[in-house]
């Protein structure tokens, strides 16, 4: 079934509504810069969404409205039951397997496209073609992609770097091929081989992959930036073959600000994005989680850490992945208070890949009411380390790890560190000696001035917290 003609493709109204949605795109995105505009910036995306996806559909020609309707239910009750029941730990699977969708959705549009042209039999203009080509590859390879990284984050297949011998080779015939193939049909753009499509879109999800399989998952948040930043660009190549401006606006918008995610993650681990694709990061943990001897350290009770802590003058704060997965954060805020009542100053040192995702550690602390003026970043806070009483690490353990700077063979050398080990004393709150997400030892946990509190960080912070209070 057909609606009557509303809105004109191209035509005046259908335009205007499109420049309002994008609009409201880039101001959600605008908004998005700050954690207390954040949650407005989301609100205003969305509408423009709303009126992108509403102007979509009165446009002239657009039918089968029942599967319409079916798809937008079956689209929102998975979002709303996922928004619900999704951890915050969980978040970059989750933007894993969304972002994965609409390459995938954006691959079969090509080839729904490659067919509808082939039933006119009026042949391809190239500027339809080569987009509708670009789209069904980076879509394809995205879709693929995407599932082995949200297999890898959920603990599906094993996080540890996966390749086949000879890999390297293998994607580099893969791609050829791809290439090749397409030349081929755009050569012959009156009627290009569905077969050959076929073979595109099922070698471009073998590539996304092969690619992706060897990557370890402490880099996976990366790749899956940059996974974004590719469907965002199939996305745009799907609205030139389409003739739809919003789509190629908004896939443009998601394609530029994946590249600047990807790239600023890969700075904070001082690491080419080249690097992250083919270095195999992330293999067997070593320490003692993997067996080795445990090493010299000294244990501490809570009563000890609060007493430390209460009669310093400046503490520092280090949040890191185990504070989100034992949402410590409101616990952790309740220990700065009594520790502040007493005059200590407290403050919260935040790396940039603190946790599993970019903003990871502003977004916990923001819901547990810290002040921002609080939270300090790596490069402000490290030359005041040396001035700090007592540094207190709760479940972070790579970002702090000496190694990055000391050691130039470990797989973490060269990231940036938030320098603890320069403070006059350091409290460390995990559970183990076990290692981060890197899978290594930290020789922080090691030295004289490091005292180790073995607990669950919401447990410790609680008990710490009360201990102060009864100084
Ligand atoms: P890590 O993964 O290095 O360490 C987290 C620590 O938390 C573990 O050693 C664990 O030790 C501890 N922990 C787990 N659960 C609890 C709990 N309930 N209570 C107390 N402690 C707990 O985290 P970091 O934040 O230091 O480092 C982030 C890592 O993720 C880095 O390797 C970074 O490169 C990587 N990464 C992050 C990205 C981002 O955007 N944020 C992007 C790409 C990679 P134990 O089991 O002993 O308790």
């Amino acid at each position: 079934m057909i609606h009557p003609a509303v809105l004109e493709p191209g035509g005046d109204a259908a335009t205007l509504l499109y420049i309002l949605s994008f609009s409201l795109f880039i101001l959600g995105i605008r908004r998005g810069t700050h954690p207390t505009t954040a949650k407005q910036g989301n609100l205003i995306a969305a509408v423009g969404m709303v009126v992108a996806v509403v102007t979509t559909l009165l446009l002239d020609g657009i039918g089968n409205w029942w599967l319409i309707v079916l798809g937008i239910a079956a689209g929102t009750a998975v979002g709303v039951i996922a928004s619900i029941r999704v951890q915050m730990t969980q978040m970059p699977q989750m933007v894993a397997i969304y972002n994965g969708v609409g390459g995938g959705a954006v691959a079969l549009i090509s080839w729904s496209e490659l067919r509808h042209g082939l039933s006119l039999g009026t042949g391809f203009e190239l500027d339809t073609l080569i987009p509708i080509l670009f789209a069904v590859v980076i879509g394809s390879v995205s879709f693929w992609g995407s599932n082995i990284a949200f297999a890898k984050l959920q603990d599906l297949i094993p996080t540890r770097p996966i390749a086949l011998p000879g890999q390297q080779v293998l994607n580099a015939f893969l791609l050829a091929g791809i290439l090749v193939a397409c030349v081929v049909m755009a050569i012959d753009n009156d009627s290009p081989s569905q077969a050959l499509f076929i073979a595109v879109l099922i070698a471009a999800g073998l590539l996304g992959n092969l690619v992706v399989l060897p990557i370890g998952g402490a880099d996976m948040p990366v790749v899956i930036a940059l996974l974004n930043a590719f469907t965002g660009l199939s996305a745009a190549a799907a609205g030139f073959a389409l003739d739809n401006v919003a789509l190629i606006v908004a896939g443009t918008l998601v394609g530029s600000s994946g590249t600047i995610l990807t790239l600023a993650m890969a700075t904070a681990m001082n690491r080419s994005v080249a690097n992250i694709l083919f270095a195999g990061f992330g293999g067997a943990p070593s320490g003692p989680a993997a067996g080795g001897e445990e090493r010299p350290h000294r244990s501490v009770t809570a009563q000890d850490a609060a007493i430390a802590l209460a009669y310093a003058d400046s503490v520092v704060i280090v949040p890191g992945y185990g504070l989100a997965v034992a949402q410590a954060q409101h616990a952790v805020k309740e220990m700065a208070d009594e520790l502040e009542k007493r005059g200590v100053e407290v403050r919260y040192a935040i790396h940039p890949v603190a946790g599993r995702m970019p903003g990871h550690m502003n977004v916990l602390l923001a819901e547990a009411d810290v002040p921002y003026d609080k939270l300090v970043e790596m490069d402000d806070i490290n030359p005041e380390m040396p001035r700090t009483d007592v540094a207190v690490v709760i479940g972070a353990n790579d970002v702090t790890n000496p190694a990055a700077k000391d050691d130039p063979d470990s797989p973490i050398a060269g990231m940036p560190i938030i320098e603890v080990a320069e403070a006059q004393q350091v409290i460390v709150i995990k559970r183990s000696l076990s290692p981060g997400f890197a899978g290594i030892d930290n020789d922080l946990f090691y030295l004289d001035k490091t005292a180790m509190l073995f607990d669950d960080a919401k447990k410790a912070a609680q008990e710490i917290a009360s201990e102060v209070t009864d100084l």
